[in-house]
């Protein structure tokens, strides 16, 4: 088997398509419920530190429970309805039941998530490197879409890849440890800076916590090499993105913006070409 797909390259980019389709449905229904998980855990805890009697416990809501429905009326998503991308054609993105529109936004993650396994296999070919890289992707995939949504990086997704890239870095999969630590702290540390150098210059809070964190992750699966590359393309990425909505009048300059997304984006392609392209631009400047 591993003889069949180190040999036939295209065979595993075909099941890292498959395989990234299935994983982007159930990040569909992380990036929904975690949130939410998360905010009624915080609650609990904010009742209980304030001594306030505790909410009624309501039914189970986790990964698992309840069942996905449609949120117009309820009806459950049988399995036949949740093939990812196909059953989105078939029912032309209505509800099998109601008719309301569900949102692109399912199919175009889970599209996502096979296209960015598919390039991971294509990249790394048949090995643990690519495996990992898969659930690094998945990660921040995630994280993306949860900060977009809510300006919010969950310490639950973050900090156990951080500490998933220093375990699989002590073997150098993608990095040497000591650069693989570094890249951790210095991601960290660079970050922290900025965030306290705008607040004593402005008074405001420039960046979230998480944005620290995210950074140092990318550090510790790519090594402090990527992280000068991974901070010049977030911004630039940024940068751009806020003129594209300003443009569009639909945000202005005070709107916060989430940062988490171009910086997972930046440190992935970092991680995976940023030897090409410093190579790249040191021919293309006249340096090699
Ligand atoms: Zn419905």
């Amino acid at each position: 088997m591993s003889l069949l797909l180190s040999e036939h390259p295209w065979v595993f980019v075909g099941m890292a398509l498959v395989l990234g389709l299935i994983v982007g449905s159930f990040l569909n229904v992380l990036v929904w419920r975690l949130p939410k998980m998360l905010e009624r855990e915080w609650r609990a805890q904010a009742h209980e530190i304030l001594g306030l009697p505790a909410e009624p416990a309501g039914p189970a809501y986790n990964l698992m429970r309840p069942n996905s429905c449609c949120p117009h009326c309820d009806h459950p998503i049988r399995p036949w309805e949740n093939i990812p991308v196909l059953s989105y054609l078939i029912l032309r993105g209505r509800c099998a039941h109601c008719r309301e529109p569900i949102s692109p936004r399912y199919p175009f993650t889970e599209l996502a998530c096979a296209l960015i396994c598919a390039t991971v296999a294509w990249h790394f070919g048949f090995g643990w490197q690519a495996g990992a890289v898969m659930v690094l992707s998945w990660g921040l995939l995630a994280m993306s879409l949860i900060d977009a949504d809510h300006q919010l990086l969950p310490d639950v997704l973050v900090l156990p890849l951080l500490w998933l890239g220093l375990i699989l870095n002590s073997a150098d999969m993608l990095a040497t440890l000591p650069s693989a630590l570094w890249g951790a702290v210095i991601g960290y540390m660079s970050l922290w800076s900025v965030f306290w150098l705008f607040k004593l210059v402005t008074g405001k809070d420039g960046m979230g916590h998480g944005d620290f964190k995210l950074l140092a992750l990318l550090g510790a699966w790519g090594g402090w090499q990527i992280l000068p590359m991974t901070l010049l393309m977030a911004s630039l990425f940024g940068v751009f993105a806020g003129l594209l909505l300003m443009r569009l009048r639909k945000a202005q300059a005070s709107t916060p913006m989430p940062f988490g997304p171009y910086l997972a984006i930046a440190g992935w392609i970092a991680l995976l070409w940023g030897g090409q392209i410093t190579d790249f631009y040191l021919q293309s400047v006249g340096f090699r």
